[in-house]
């Protein structure tokens, strides 16, 4: 009887790994460098935690949750999005008393029920960065340009970013309205989903896949968009911002994000080098949520990046410190099979002093050996043989120049771990 991972989702061996590892690195970094901090939620949320933010209508909600009864009745979701959850873990430790504001970053899995294609999993990753607690234009321009900054510095080249500003609930009531009257005629050629939709909330047609609701969608020039005063006011100072900092931006008239919790600013980042999936980050200002989830009156704005979609569009290219072809670390290798336990305790010393140190516990050949160490791409391989266990020392031959020479033991750990140290303060 054999497995395999289950549909949609999939295994990250070693080599795929060191893209991933650069993608998380460039993430913390850039995240640190504009003062977010690390959150990590669990995997497993209330369900109603996201059918009350999200929105009982939303695709995600309605179609995309794993959803389970666990063994006290409770109704358990494998976390569909992020953004729930920070809010979530925001009241839930006071942070809107003891900081008032926060900023934090998440990254991790997530998991939806959807067909799985290029592009598209069951269970996918992101990395999210949410400010929790402010209203201020200058957070969703911070938030952006964070964003921007990540994609780029993890080898994203042909980012494209749309942008747009849904306005407040009282702005979005008279939006719906008007953007209803212009759809009506066409109402009959929407695919079922926005037929029902279209009265309960008619932005998610916006946002609908469906070739033929696309088309209508696309056909129509003007923005549904009536913003208010304020709104108006956030917006363009969110743009002028923005432009200040180099940024550009496409504004497009039929742009919206179908999660319910979007007011204001919302943006999408988008890459020519994906098909039909070409979003690599989607995010918005969600001012409502922390007190809709039961806490204070005040505004927040996030986005969230798949991983997966943000590899797919920088393949090819790497993430700028993936760069890793550059040979590195000690293969001890043993003579005879009796010279296990030297071996043994030379790696040992080795990793205690902060050196990469590998071995062979199998007896194999020497030239076996070498073989290894070329494939794991070791600098050095440390030779002992009977000679070198007599006089305590070692036979070390670099890998990238063909030189060797033998060494004393004490000598050689100690230069090895020099080297590190010297590594690390480069
Ligand atoms: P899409 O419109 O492609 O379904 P979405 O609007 O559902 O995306 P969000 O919930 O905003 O996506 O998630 C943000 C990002 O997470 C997306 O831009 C995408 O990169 C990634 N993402 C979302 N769903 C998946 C999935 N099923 N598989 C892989 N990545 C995903
Ligand atoms: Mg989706």
């Amino acid at each position: 009887m054999t497995f395999q991972a289950l549909r949609g989702t999939s295994d990250l061996l070693a080599g795929e790994l060191a893209r991933w590892e650069a993608v998380e690195r460039t993430v913390r970094r850039l995240a640190r460098r504009y003062g977010y901090q690390e959150l990590r939620t669990p995997v497993i949320e209330d369900a109603a935690l996201f059918s009350r933010s999200v929105g009982e209508t939303s695709n995600i909600v309605q179609k995309e949750m794993f959803r389970f009864e666990d063994r006290g009745g409770r109704e358990i979701v494998l976390r569909p999005e992020g953004t729930a959850a920070v809010v979530r873990a925001y009241l839930e430790h006071h942070l809107h008393k003891t900081q008032g504001f926060a900023k934090l970053f998440y990254l991790g899995p997530m998991f939806r029920a959807e067909r799985p294609q290029a592009g598209r999993m069951r269970q996918f990753h992101q990395f999210g960065v949410e400010a929790v607690g402010s209203s201020s234009p200058w957070l969703d321009a911070e938030v952006i340009t964070l964003c921007l900054e990540m994609l780029k510095a993890c080898g994203l080249t042909d980012a494209s970013l749309l942008l747009a500003s849904m306005g407040c609930r009282a702005d979005q009531a008279k939006s719906a309205e008007r953007l209803r009257k212009r759809l009506a005629p066409h109402r009959a050629e929407l695919c079922k989903d926005c037929q029902s939709r279209f009265d309960k909330n008619v932005f998610r047609v916006l946002d609908c896949k469906n070739p033929t609701c696309r088309e209508i969608v696309w056909s129509e020039k003007r923005s549904p968009f009536v913003l208010c005063a304020e709104c108006e006011a956030h917006f363009a100072q969110v743009k002028r911002a923005l432009a200040d900092v180099g940024i550009a931006f496409n504004e497009s008239a039929v742009f919206a994000r179908g999660l319910d919790y979007y007011t204001r600013t919302v943006f999408e980042v988008r890459s020519s080098r994906l098909g039909a999936q070409d979003a690599v980050t989607a995010g918005g200002r969600y001012d409502h949520l922390v007190k809709e989830l039961g806490g204070p009156d005040v505004g927040a704005i996030g986005f969230a990046a798949g991983i997966e979609r943000l590899l797919m569009a920088v393949h090819g290219g790497t993430p700028s410190d993936a760069a890793d072809d550059h040979r590195a670390g000690i293969y001890v290798a043993v003579a005879r099979p009796d010279l296990l336990a030297g071996g043994f305790s030379l790696v040992q010393r080795l990793r205690r002093r902060g050196v990469t140190a590998l071995m062979d516990y199998e007896g194999r050949s020497l030239k076996a050996q070498f073989r290894e160490a070329d494939d794991a791409r070791c600098q050095w391989v440390a030779i002992l043989g009977e000679q070198e266990l007599k006089t305590q020392s070692v036979t070390v031959k670099d890998l990238a120049q063909g030189s060797q020479r033998t060494i004393a033991l004490d000598a050689f750990v100690e230069e090895a771990a020099q080297g590190v140290k010297a590594a690390c303060h480069r």
